[in-house]
């Protein structure tokens, strides 16, 4: 039977919302912990260091700090928001890409889809998504209805198909009878 609605979520899967919402907080306690360690650092070093002033030293661990907004990927974090629409187009890019990126032998080209959502009336919302199990066109298509979750990086498609369904959290696909993924373990969006 398809089932053809959306999960719910968050009410419906508090587990899966409780391992986003650790997440997020895991991210914002370590972007404080590493601006906190550079200002701290810094203004220690330029105690008696006399390349610098101290102020100069405790300015330069603050801008050290706050690239933290781009290592943990808060600016990204922050501005994701939930959207639900419609997929207007579907673009497939091959991108270099690596699981061990300090690797330079491990890089390969993989797929990148780019999905066009109307959300309605707005500026229509770009969404980009690794490819894993997913062939786009088998899974998402065109005219699809589908949702997007905080820190969550799949769509969950109003239409799911009888057999399977996309792990929103993992991108890989687990048969549509089963509570958990069966890669990652998180809860199903069904
Ligand atoms: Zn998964």
């Amino acid at each position: 039977m398809e089932q053809n609605h959306f999960s719910g979520y968050p009410n419906a899967t508090p587990a899966l919302h409780a391992a986003v919402q650790r997440k997020i907080a895991l991210r914002i306690t370590g972007a404080a912990a590493w601006f906190a360690f550079w200002v701290i650092s810094c203004t220690l070093w330029g105690r008696d260091n006399q390349y610098m002033s101290p102020l100069n030293w405790t300015i330069l661990g603050i801008l050290i700090g706050l690239l933290a907004w781009k290592l943990f990927k808060l600016g990204v974090m922050l501005r994701d928001k939930p959207f639900e629409g419609i997929i207007t187009s579907m673009k497939v890019k091959y991108v270099w890409h690596s699981d061990t990126p300090w690797t330079r032998g491990g890089m390969k080209k993989e797929p990148l889809v780019t999905a066009t959502i109307d959300i309605g009336g707005e500026v229509p919302i770009k969404f980009k998504f690794p490819v894993k199990d997913i062939y786009p066109k088998d899974y998402y298509a065109v005219g699809d209805r589908v949702r997007h979750y905080r820190c969550l990086p799949y769509l969950e498609k109003e239409h799911k198909p009888e057999d399977v369904v996309i792990c929103v959290a993992c991108g890989k696909y687990s048969y549509i009878a089963d509570e958990k993924c069966e890669f990652c373990k998180k809860m199903l969006l069904k």
